[in-house]
């Protein structure tokens, strides 16, 4: 099962997809997770990515695209991927048509979860990520059980640098400007399933549950 999973910043697309790599055993792929890693290593595509992350920009296409095909042609996502924050405009769109025929991995459903701004803000200043292992957590809703230290490892808790109302309001704009088209795009292929991912964290996997388990 070859999964897309959409929404604004913030909408619970990494949180959900933790759950439904673990309960349908597939690989997750982020590309925001992808060019943190690269940014931390200092890597050619974290030097080229920073700015614009920074920005609450996206990164060129011609960056995410290339990343995006090397790692979904990797053994791991033979069994299955789930792509997170890709693709993020109708380029990207149009370049994942292409990958997934070449590599004959194409895309079975989308997931797009749906949230309204104001909760968007509140989630987003107060996320937390854990250093070592990317555990999400969030101050009020999804606190660990010692403040600033992952539940799971044990590991030191950050705040992403983009992860300010500011620049949440650049990548929101970007989001509807150039995003919405792409879910647009797969709903007239008649992939996309809306969930309403304003309810608690237990309800959205179960609605996600509920349409993966009809595939
Ligand atoms: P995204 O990957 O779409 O940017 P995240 O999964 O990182 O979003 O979630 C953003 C923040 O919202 C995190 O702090 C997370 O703990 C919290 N969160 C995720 N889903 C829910 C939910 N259904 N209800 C409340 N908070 C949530
Ligand atoms: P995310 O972790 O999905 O919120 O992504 C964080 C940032 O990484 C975004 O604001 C973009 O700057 C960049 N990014 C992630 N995915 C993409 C993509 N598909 N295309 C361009 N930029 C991306």
């Amino acid at each position: 099962m070859n999964l897309l999973i959409m929404g604004p910043a913030g909408s619970g697309k990494g949180t959900m997809s933790a759950q439904i790599v673990k309960d349908f055993d597939i690989t997750h792929v982020s590309t925001g997770d992808m060019f943190r890693d690269a940014i931390s290593k200092q890597t050619p595509v974290g030097l080229e990515a920073k700015s614009f992350i920074d920005q609450g920009k996206l990164v060129p296409d011609s960056v995410t695209d290339r990343m995006v095909k090397e790692r979904i042609s990797q053994d791991d996502c033979l069994k299955g991927y789930l792509l997170d924050g890709y693709p993020r405009n109708l380029g990207q769109a149009n370049a994942l048509d292409e990958i997934t025929k070449e590599i004959n991995r194409p895309i079975d459903l989308v997931i797009n979860l749906v949230v309204d701004y104001e909760q968007l803000v509140s989630r987003i200043t107060g996320r937390r990520i854990c250093k070592e292992c990317g555990a999400i957590y969030h101050i009020d809703n999804n606190p660990p059980k010692v403040e600033s230290v992952c539940d799971i490892c044990g590991g030191e808790l950050y705040q992403r640098s983009d992860d300010t109302e500011e620049k949440l309001a650049v990548r929101y704009q970007e989001y509807k400007n150039l995003t919405e088209p792409v879910i647009d795009y797969y709903r007239e292929k008649g992939l996309v399933h809306d969930v309403n991912a304003s309810q608690d964290a237990e309800a959205v996997m179960n609605d996600i549950r509920i349409i993966l388990e009809a595939v």
